[in-house]
């Protein structure tokens, strides 16, 4: 009997080893199955958020088209802008002032009035007059007092940017002396004239294939018009402004510098925010409704 019993105790110690073993096993093997499978959707998940996250803190949004002001013809622009602004937007007021065709003799005491009213900006300096060295020190002031300065192309020539399809490669010489000059390299470039027309569909691919982002605007203050008459320049800028986002186009022009004050208290009692464009927060806002750019 006592061997019976002994034999059977034996047998239930085995036999409880070979469940148990089993039973660690099997959740040993579901659980790296599981593992692998949490990793998949941790992985997918994630890749779901970076779109959604750029959807959110992206404003895309506008268009303004509104001529091309930028001096040269074109303008078939108003309604294309006003169409621009059905894409996403940034939260909130916000205004982007935008200077163009600098450095210039002036450019300092742009900064200087930027600075006096607490506001960045944005701004689009051209190759040649990036090569004037007297202006140096103005670029490297502005990208030091948290300005963004981007590429306006070496020659702001019609033909040769977008007859002779120059555009991109005069945007990276640009870009390459503002890096010279400045340590930084931006992504964002402006199309003299405005994008629409000159900048047709083998262009466009050509800068998407660069990397490279364009803006347009939303409101052409046509400021190279009003020549001694800053208040033409307010007038337009008010009369134009109606949207929650607006991109302003300006120039480095006296007449602009005598109007920028009030422009700026204009946004200010509006409650606007002024925004500097930054490369990380990049959206489209370009008269093709490129959504690549
Ligand atoms: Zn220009």
């Amino acid at each position: 009997m006592k061997n019976v019993q002994r034999w059977s105790k034996m047998s239930i110690a085995v036999m409880c080893i070979i469940v148990g073993t089993l039973v660690i096993g099997k959740w040993g093997f579901s659980d790296t199955g599981e593992a692998s499978q949490a990793v998949t959707p941790a992985g997918s998940s994630s890749t779901l958020v970076s779109p959604n996250t750029v959807g959110t803190s992206e404003p895309v949004g506008t268009s303004s088209g509104s001529t091309t002001s930028e001096s040269s013809g074109t303008s078939q622009a108003s309604k294309e802008t006003k169409q621009l602004k059905e894409m996403k937007q940034p939260e909130g007021k916000v205004v982007y002032l935008t200077f163009d065709d600098g450095p210039s003799r002036l450019t300092d005491e742009f900064l200087d009035t930027l600075k006096q009213h607490d506001v960045t900006a944005t701004f689009f300096m051209q190759g040649s007059n990036l090569n004037v060295a007297g202006y140096h020190d103005e670029v490297k002031r502005a990208v030091d007092e948290g300005h963004y300065v981007g590429p306006h192309s070496m020659t702001h020539n019609y033909k040769k940017l977008y007859n002779q399809n120059e555009f991109v490669s005069e945007m990276k010489d640009t870009i390459d002396i503002i890096h010279n000059i400045t340590g930084v390299k931006p992504k964002l470039v402006r199309a003299p004239y405005g994008s629409k027309p000159g900048l047709k569909d083998s262009l466009r691919n050509e800068l998407a294939e660069a990397e490279l982002k364009l803006w347009d605007w939303t409101i052409d203050s046509n400021d190279w018009k009003y020549t001694g008459n800053p208040g033409g320049i307010v007038n337009e800028v008010k009369t134009q402004t109606t949207e929650d986002v607006e991109i302003v186009l300006l120039h480095e022009k006296q007449q602009t510098l005598d109007a920028l004050p009030e422009i700026i208290d204009f946004y200010k009692n509006k409650g606007y925010s002024f925004a500097v464009y930054k490369d990380e927060e990049h959206f489209p806002l370009n008269f093709w409704k490129d959504e690549r750019l």
